[in-house]
């Protein structure tokens, strides 16, 4: 890679971000289809992102930003212009330029949909999902799920209320879809075997000392078990599964594809999907389907 005067640059802003896989999959992309591009990541303290973000506009060559733990939801109040996802979900992860104005998007959900379609083969139109948490992440991944007109979407959640906030935004969203709060006690083996789909929205078996969600001995073998975490690569949710019989799908892929839209997003490019896969793997972002590790 050599920069020179006329580099466009893109940035990743986090707190922390060193150990960010987003740097590694980016500069393949860039690299791979001889862009003139870089993507360097920024550790930016919360108190220090207004200022960050403001003196994006003044760039010339900036080329756009993703925003990352924890500012994802600050970084919304500091758009010019927001795209519907980003809106509803009340979190920004893609920064796009426009003629000096920042616009907000949020690729995370639609990441976590496509590596559904892709890496498991599963279309979510007319799914039943069970989805823990409703955090960020877990918003994402509703509102995309929603969009790709799934039939139920049963929210879990160790703080009803939360589930309840959601729950309401997403009835405005759409009408067609069935969608109930419940408390994580309340996932339960008659409850499981309706579902079509379950997924961990958590951080809960990013440790293996994390105490499990609820009883994975009791995960029917016909569910589509997905986890957004992808380091471990298997979660404990995700082992017992696979040992279960279920067919599994871990966040590398959501990881991936919401890179790929990110690149679109800033480029108008097609992304080289096959070169951001590889570079992800290099890192240890193995994707794991089905019953065993993917084709990465
Ligand atoms: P977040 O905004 O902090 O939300 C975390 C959610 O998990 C909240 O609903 C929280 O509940 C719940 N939670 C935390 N600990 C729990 C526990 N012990 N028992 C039950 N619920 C618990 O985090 P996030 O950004 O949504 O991220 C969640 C996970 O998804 C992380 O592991 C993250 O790495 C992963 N993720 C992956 C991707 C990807 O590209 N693969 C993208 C985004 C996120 P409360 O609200 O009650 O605290």
């Amino acid at each position: 890679m050599s920069i020179t005067g006329k580099t466009t640059v893109c940035v990743l802003l986090g707190d922390p971000v060193a150990h960010s896989a987003s740097p590694r999959m980016q500069n393949a992309a860039f690299a791979a289809l001889g862009l003139d591009w870089v993507y360097i990541p920024w550790a930016v303290r919360p108190k220090a992102l207004p200022e960050a973000l403001g003196a994006l506009r003044g760039i010339e060559n900036f080329g756009g930003a993703n925003v990352t733990i924890p500012h994802k939801e600050a970084a919304l109040e500091a758009m010019d212009e927001l795209n519907s996802e980003a809106l509803s979900i009340g979190a920004v992860n893609t920064i796009v330029p426009r003629e000096g104005v920042l616009v907000g998007h949020n690729t995370d959900g639609e990441g976590f949909v496509t590596s559904l379609r892709e890496e498991a083969g599963e279309d979510p139109r007319g799914k039943r999902v069970g989805l823990v948490g409703t955090g960020g992440g877990a918003k994402a991944v509703a509102y995309a799920l929603a969009r790709a007109a799934v039939a139920e979407l049963c929210l879990f959640s160790r703080s009803e209320d939360r589930a309840r906030s959601v729950l309401s935004h997403l009835r405005n969203l759409s009408r067609n879809i069935e969608v109930l709060a419940l408390g994580l006690q309340q996932i339960q083996p008659d409850r499981l075997r309706r579902m079509d789909i379950l997924i961990n929205a958590t951080p809960v078996g990013m440790e293996p000392s994390d105490p499990p969600l609820f009883d994975y001995g009791v995960l029917p073998d016909h569910l589509l078990v997905c986890d957004l975490i992808y380091r471990p690569p298997e979660t404990p949710l995700l082992a017992s599964a696979r040992m279960r019989g279920c067919r599994i799908l871990n966040g590398a892929g959501m990881l991936l594809y919401q890179g790929v839209r990110a690149f679109e997003l800033w480029t108008g490019q097609k992304a080289p999907v096959l070169a951001m896969r590889q570079a992800l793997t290099r890192g240890g972002e193995e994707a794991l389907t089905g019953s065993g590790i993917g084709p990465v």
